[in-house]
């Protein structure tokens, strides 16, 4: 039997039969027309999905999240640059490491697991840091935390500050307006909300940051990070040439492709708004289960994951029961609490049918662990 169960992990996430169709067709040349035609049309699309504005630069590369992580900072930090960071977990702080290590000096405004530092906090280290970029991680996956991407971009502006966001757990899924909000590098892996395999890194560069680039004195240590090396190859492809630096992963641009066309008939904003009611069930759920959640306040749960507290006398042995019941779901990350929480990711093609399916899930794990609790009329009554 074909294994049934939902793969609900904050990524990679369950896929469109047609994305995947994509993905295992004929392997065709990077200089093949009908690849130079994806390419140029999914590198369009990305600026569409990001709100970038239309001057904005999109690069898709082989490589993961991190990789886009990677790329944002190497081309706009030079060694002894300042940089603030908005710490709302553990992405956050793999933020700061790659700052660290392109010789950035880096201060970090945390706040205890499940919050986000108060806007005035980071206005303050900011006044004392005088960076030349914010970084904020626009979802942590570690937490469940959405951090709020606007009013801190617009304070990290009025400071001359470039932003950058991390968008990994959210582009696709959350409300991110790079142009409107004034977001300069906002990137993410193709494995989340975007609905493609792993393996691809999406980034958007604003005219300012490209400006920045532009300015370095000193040339970008990595040779494959480089933007100067992209460049040419993403605006060949968008002109539909092509245009030789490193092999592009044809198979995954052309499922990128696929995804992409479909969010594009959905809608951004029509896709938000899935997203934001399919949390609301789920939380709805976990409310009526007398589930925690680890984002302190409302307005920090992010609609693309859940991340939620065992409840008493519940180990983490819960999560292979979930699994066991049907769907895949991830327990802790963050350090402080790793054993102490579950994460069901929600993005992507997520539907009533899945919440209810992982609801009832949860459900039965926790009447095996001894809990009896129930969530599914309360996800129903929230999906009517
Ligand atoms: C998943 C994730 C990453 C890392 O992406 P990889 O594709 O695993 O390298 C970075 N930041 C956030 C917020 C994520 O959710």
């Amino acid at each position: 039997m074909a294994d049934r169960r939902l793969l609900m992990i904050p990524g990679p996430i369950e896929l469109e039969p047609d994305v995947l169709a994509r993905l295992g067709e004929k392997t065709r040349s990077h200089l093949d027309p009908t690849f130079i035609d994806a390419f140029g049309r999914a590198l369009g699309r990305v600026r569409e999905v990001f709100l970038a504005g239309k001057d904005a630069q999109p690069f898709v590369i082989a490589g993961s999240g991190t990789l886009a992580m990677d790329m944002a900072v190497a081309n706009v930090i030079e060694p002894g640059d300042a940089a603030v960071v908005v710490d709302t977990g553990w992405f956050s702080e793999r933020m700061a490491d790659i700052l660290a290590r392109w010789g950035a000096d880096v201060t970090r405004v945390t706040a205890p697991v499940g919050d986000a530092p108060s806007l005035e906090a980071v206005e303050a280290a900011i006044k004392k840091a005088r960076p030349k970029v914010v970084t904020i991680t626009h979802v942590d996956t570690s937490t469940g935390v959405r951090a709020p991407v606007e009013p801190l971009a617009r304070i990290a502006r009025e400071h001359g500050a470039l932003v950058i966001v991390d968008g990994v757990c959210s582009i696709g899924g959350e409300e991110l307006r790079q142009d409107a909000w004034g977001v300069d590098l906002a990137l993410t892996g193709s494995q989340k909300a975007l609905g493609v395999p792993p393996g691809l890194a999406v980034l958007v560069a604003s005219a300012r940051a490209m400006q920045a680039f532009r300015a370095r004195k000193s040339r970008v240590a990595s040779m494959y990070l480089d933007f100067g090396q992209w460049l040419p190859v993403m605006e060949a492809y968008e002109a539909r040439k092509p245009y030789y630096f490193a092999t592009p992963a044809v198979n995954l641009v052309a499922a990128l492709d696929t995804s992409l066309a479909k969010i594009a008939a959905e809608g951004v904003e029509a896709r938000f708004a899935r997203h934001a009611k399919m949390a609301g069930a789920f939380r709805a759920a976990w409310k009526a289960m007398e589930l925690r959640l680890l984002p302190v306040r409302d307005e920090l749960a992010a609609n693309t994951l859940s991340a939620v507290w065992y409840p008493e006398g519940v180990d983490a042995s819960l999560v292979g029961k979930i699994g066991a019941e049907g769907a895949v779901v991830a327990g802790g990350l963050h350090p402080e609490a790793k054993t102490k929480y579950f994460r069901v990711g929600h993005m992507g093609a997520i539907a009533p049918n899945d919440v209810v399916a992982v609801v009832g899930a949860v459900e039965r794990a926790l009447a095996a662990a001894g809990v009896s609790r129930s969530g599914l009329s309360a996800a129903s009554a929230a999906l009517r």
